[in-house]
């Protein structure tokens, strides 16, 4: 079994997400774009739960927290004012004997292509995505794709404010593309330059942020936790105060055990009160509260939870990759938490015969409204059950010819790999039962 901190597991999980359906690399017909990546009929629907797993804990289980969808294009004005236009860089260097280019932070001084220890001179290089918006090339409107999602919150804030009469404490939270012109993307989908992020503006009275700021780095660390990932290839890490961000007063990366060592998965930020700041300052329009049992208006501090929902499913990959041994034979399983496997249940009807179909069929019909169902015929039922097992099906439903008498059928359980026999009427609760241990 590879140990997480190995190649291997990187490269036995690419392969699975490609083989399965996961993820497949973009454009491939034509020798594929570097560095961008498509969701196939497997991973659309893990992609989609990781999400939606973020969605329910931060925004639907909450009173205090609200829900955006911002534009992805938008006007110089808005990176002008957030520091992105001046200071959203990266050091770039070539080096001098392959020409390759690198991020030099992220080198240690020695080409990662041909071994030189000889760069140019570190030059500033922008990450954002520039474009033209309007129908004539050259004079048409420049536009940038946003490199976060933050900035739609801080540009709603007031709009939020009045709509919702929320008062700090209260969040925003937005799930959705970023855009960021990575100088040397790498690691399958930890980091592209198309990516997906899920971040939550929490705005705060100045005198609890601090405490606001503790509060989310534990509640985000426990959602990894809560969702499969073993604590001990979680850890949290403070950034030192020399090493922070222009606009952060403190910030703590959760990180996760990668094949390549220990790198960030989420980033939670205290970045006080420039943002409202910058964009009061730069628009004109005051962005504050006005608290009206002190009578006084202040601008509220932000606490920032920024996580990437396709480098989190990644870290949920590799953290399920598992291999154990079962009747002699070694099996592959994916021990995914059930709220995020792309399958809750298979149905696997026993033979092709048409009468365990149409049975199958009226399982089908009475598990999908809730869960998402796979329907497989085809092979023995052991290799159906592998291939489940292999994706992280927790539960396979099988219909064989006792069915037709009894009306009951057999679950399977992934992990165990134990089955037990439920009748039709009982089965949804069953299900349930066992998808929400
Ligand atoms: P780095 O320093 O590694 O480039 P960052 O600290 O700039 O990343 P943030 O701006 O804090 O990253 O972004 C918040 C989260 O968005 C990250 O923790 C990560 O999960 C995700 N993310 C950022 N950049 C990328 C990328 N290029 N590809 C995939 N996910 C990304």
């Amino acid at each position: 079994m590879a140990t997480p901190e190995s190649d291997e597991l990187l490269d036995k999980v690419t392969n699975l997400a490609k083989r399965r359906g996961f993820i497949f690399p973009s454009a491939e017909i034509y020798g594929g774009f570097r560095s961008t990546y498509d969701y196939g009929p497997l991973g659309v629907n893990m992609l989609r739960n990781v999400k939606q797993a973020w969605w329910t804990a931060m925004v639907q289980m909450r009173d205090d927290v609200v829900g955006l969808d911002a534009a992805i294009l938008g006007p110089p004005a808005v990176w002008a004012a957030s520091g992105h236009l001046e200071t959203f860089t990266d050091p770039l260097v070539d080096c001098k004997k392959c020409r390759e280019r690198w991020r030099e932070d992220k080198i240690d001084g020695v080409c990662p292509n041909c071994g030189s220890t000889e760069f140019t001179e570190a030059r500033a290089f922008n990450l954002m995505f520039k474009t033209q918006a309007g129908p004539v090339e050259g004079e048409g409107a420049t536009a940038y794709l946003r490199p976060e999602t933050a900035q739609g919150m801080f540009t709603n804030f007031a709009n939020v404010l009045s709509t919702t009469r929320r008062k700090p404490p209260f969040g925003i939270a937005q799930i959705g593309k970023s855009f960021r012109n990575e100088i040397t993307p790498q690691n399958f989908v930890f980091r592209t330059r198309e990516f997906e992020q899920m971040e939550m503006e929490f705005f705060v009275p100045p005198a609890e942020a601090d405490a606001w700021y503790r509060y989310w780095i534990d509640t985000r660390y426990a959602w990894y936790r809560g969702l499969g990932i073993p604590e001990d290839r979680l850890r949290l890490h403070e950034h030192a105060k020399e090493d922070l961000s222009h606009y952060s007063r403190g910030t703590t990366d959760v990180e996760f055990l990668y094949p390549w060592g220990w790198d960030e998965l989420e980033g939670i930020a205290n970045r006080g009160d420039y943002d409202l700041t910058q964009h009061s300052n730069a628009s004109g329009v005051r962005l504050e509260y006005f608290d009206q049992s002190t009578n006084e208006h202040y601008i509220p501090y932000v606490i920032e939870p920024a996580a990437g929902a396709t480098r989190a499913m990644m870290a949920f990959l590799l953290a399920a990759y598992d291999e154990d041994v079962i009747e002699g034979d070694t099996r592959v399983v994916l021990r995914l938490d059930p709220r995020l496997a792309p399958y809750q249940v298979a149905v696997l009807p026993l033979s092709k015969k048409p009468e365990l179909d149409v049975l199958s069929r009226e399982v089908l019909a009475l598990l999908r409204p809730s869960y998402m169902c796979d329907y497989d015929v085809t092979q023995s039922i052991g290799r159906r059950y592998r291939r489940q097992d292999e994706v992280g099906t927790p539960l396979c439903v099988t219909v064989d010819f006792d069915s037709l008498e009894d009306r009951a059928v057999t679950i399977r359980d992934r992990d165990t790999t134990a089955q037990e026999r439920v009748p039709l009427d009982g089965l949804l609760d069953a299900v349930r039962a066992r998808l929400t241990r």
